[in-house]
């Protein structure tokens, strides 16, 4: 709280691992008296440096770029790369924080780290992007490295972006697929890492329906967003016969009772890059609205949050509570404020939260490197079944961990603790404190 005041996102994700850490500590003093929670609190190292570029105008920008290498103790730093106006230290230490408990809870050896720019892409050209990013490649490429540190896509970082910062990557160093994942398939990327996320998000939503006697299919879905998350899990859920009713962008958002149109969602977002207000001019029975998704008054089952952080509070948690909602499932990072989870859980809304939902895109992300070190490319088949069976794997570990501390259905403390246990073993046997 007194080094960090004014890093508001930051303190919100690390207060909340805190608080359900401590059961773990009170049967672990060993991690007290090691002064676990001290190392994991503070990032191994933060680079921030300045990324000029020039735009199609010929005027000269500056923009400030961003890594946290957070902790190491399991595998190399892993995390994504944010481009948007709002990223500053506070939004990167939050997702980097949050990645050390998500990259332990695939069970997969990665460490946790997370960077960005304050960048908007918004109406910036394809020129621009590229100027953008190969001046962002060239500070950043002085600290990551295929077993030190490999960054990987998040909001507003596509495999348009990847391409541009991989090329400049290579034009410095030579030809090194490791160095990021999300890559296209021509140069090294795996199948299944574009959808990985949102599949893996209803793979993990399945898993815990089917732990509550429940079923997805029939089940009526809002979903915030419509960039990678959101588009790959309306693609799953609709698939296993769920209907997603909802999506929205920063300026609105659409409604359309009969189940949104995945072909029509792709044209607009994938092929046009353009605004979800689009959807309404190509299908009839939708209707666009300024509002937020979430203040949409409807009933319906699931909300599956994926698009940013703190995009649900209080109020509108406890309008679907009235909207008859039973389960939260997170696709984005952190999109509920804790008084939103406080309401979930007085409502009884079983609620499971990001870093175990969303952890789809890390995992796939992870096999991306195994085949790049093994100069091998696997089928989607295979990729897809190992995605479901981490997640799978992710549900039935939070569970457990809920179980073994008497916490019932609270698969945020569950994630949490389950996340933490393999993290604080190995830098105790580490001493790494
Ligand atoms: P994209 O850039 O593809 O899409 C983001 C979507 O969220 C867009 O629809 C965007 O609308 C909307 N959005 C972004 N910021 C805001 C905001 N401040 N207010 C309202 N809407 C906003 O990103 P992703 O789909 O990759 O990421 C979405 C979330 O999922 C993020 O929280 C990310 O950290 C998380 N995540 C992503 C993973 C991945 O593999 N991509 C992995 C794990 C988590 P607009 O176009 O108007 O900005």
């Amino acid at each position: 709280e007194q080094r960090d005041p004014n890093q508001i996102e930051f303190k919100e994700a690390a207060f909340e691992v805190l608080d359900n850490l401590k059961p773990v500590l009170e049967r672990h003093p060993e991690y007290i008296k090691r002064n676990i929670l001290g190392s994991l609190i503070e990032p191994e190292r933060v680079f921030q440096f300045r990324i000029p570029w020039q735009a199609d105008d010929g005027s000269f920008k500056v923009n400030r770029g961003f890594r946290v290498q957070y902790n190491s103790t399991i595998g190399p730093y892993k995390g994504g790369l944010r481009l948007h106006p709002s990223v500053n230290l506070s939004i990167v230490k939050f997702l980097g924080f949050e990645q050390i408990f998500k990259n332990s809870l695939t069970g997969l050896p990665i460490g946790g780290g997370k960077g960005g720019s304050d960048f908007n892409s918004k109406g910036k050209s394809d020129s621009e992007i590229m100027r953008f990013c190969q001046s962002f490649m060239t500070e950043l490429q002085k600290y990551i490295g295929p077993d030190l540190d490999v960054p990987a896509g998040d909001i507003g970082v596509g495999g348009r972006e990847i391409g541009f910062l991989y090329g400049q990557y290579k034009r410095l160093n030579g030809s090194k697929p490791g160095i990021l994942t999300g890559k296209g398939l021509d140069y090294g990327g795996s199948l299944a890492r574009t959808e990985a996320t949102g599949f893996g998000l209803i793979y993990y939503l399945n898993a815990l329906l089917n732990g509550q006697s429940d079923k997805l299919a029939g089940k009526k879905i809002k979903i915030s967003g419509s960039g990678n998350v959101a588009i790959y899990a309306l693609q799953k859920a609709t698939e296993l016969g769920a209907k997603v009713v909802t999506m929205s962008d920063s300026d609105g958002c659409i409604f359309d009772p009969n189940g949104i149109d995945l072909d029509v969602i792709k044209q607009i977002k994938e092929v046009e890059r353009g605004r979800i207000s689009e959807y309404v001019k190509r299908v009839e029975t939708a209707t666009y609205s300024l509002d937020s998704v979430w203040d949409l008054d409807i009933n319906y089952d699931i909300a599956l949050p994926c698009a940013t952080q703190n995009e649900i509070n209080e109020k509108q948690a406890g309008l679907m509570a009235v909207n008859g909602v039973k389960y939260v499932a997170e696709g984005a990072n952190m999109p509920s404020t804790p008084e939103a989870i406080t309401t979930y859980k007085k409502h009884k809304i079983i609620y499971a939260p990001g870093k175990a939902a969303n952890a789809g895109g890390v995992a796939v992300s992870a096999l991306e490197m195994s085949q790049n070190s093994e100069r091998l490319a696997w089928t989607f088949e295979e990729v897809d079944k190992l995605l479901k069976n981490i997640m799978e794997s992710i549900y039935a570990k939070s569970a457990q961990a809920a179980k073994e501390y008497d916490l019932g259905d609270d698969y945020q403390a569950g994630a949490n603790i389950a996340g933490f246990e393999k993290v604080a073993r190995a830098m105790y046997q580490q001493g790494l404190v």
